[in-house]
């Protein structure tokens, strides 16, 4: 039997010590996950800091064409931040990778380890920018096309990085 494939996107951001070359990493990391392609990725962001200090974040956002259930890209996605050194002593605290399941396929998921869609992925520049850049017309489920949020968020400082 063949699993179906699902179409999911991913919201990187780092802000400690090597942040540009925390989200490159972590790029190839989602490329390499199993019964996973990257068939997109946006280019990168940086990003003033929300409701936290510290350095500016370097964001992206990827689509991942993949097999693999909801929790097991989530247990995959913590894996990848664990494995750059992640540690969490505050809320918001910095943080070397955060990796967010943004959207996974139509689905609307309400369970106690997982929000899809994300919960703050409307209200947010540096995951809403690159998401429309990949895909101008995604849908949000439950709250309609993405694109409908940019005026919301257009307030917040968000750069390209050439
Ligand atoms: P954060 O600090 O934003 O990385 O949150 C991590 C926690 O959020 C983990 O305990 C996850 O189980 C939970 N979580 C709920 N929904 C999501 C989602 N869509 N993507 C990533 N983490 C999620």
């Amino acid at each position: 039997m063949t699993a179906t494939q699902v179409t999911a996107y991913v919201g990187i951001g780092a802000n400690l010590g090597d942040a540009l070359g925390s989200v490159q990493r972590a790029i190839l990391q989602l490329d390499r996950l199993p019964a996973t392609r990257l068939s997109a990725q946006s280019s990168l962001f940086r990003s003033a800091p929300i409701d936290a200090g510290g350095d500016d974040y370097v964001n992206a956002v990827v689509r991942l064409d993949t097999q693999l259930a909801a929790e097991r890209l989530l247990a995959e996605l913590q894996a990848i931040e664990h494995a750059s050194g992640r540690e969490r002593s505050y809320r918001n605290a910095p943080r070397t990778l955060d990796l967010d399941l943004l959207l996974y396929g139509h689905d609307v998921i309400a369970s106690d380890a997982l929000t899809v869609p994300h919960p703050r992925m409307t209200q947010r520049a540096f995951v809403l920018i690159p998401l429309l850049q990949i895909d101008p017309l995604v849908n949000i489920p439950g709250r309609g096309p993405a694109h409908a949020f940019a005026p919301g968020v257009m307030a917040q400082t968000i750069q390209k990085i050439a």
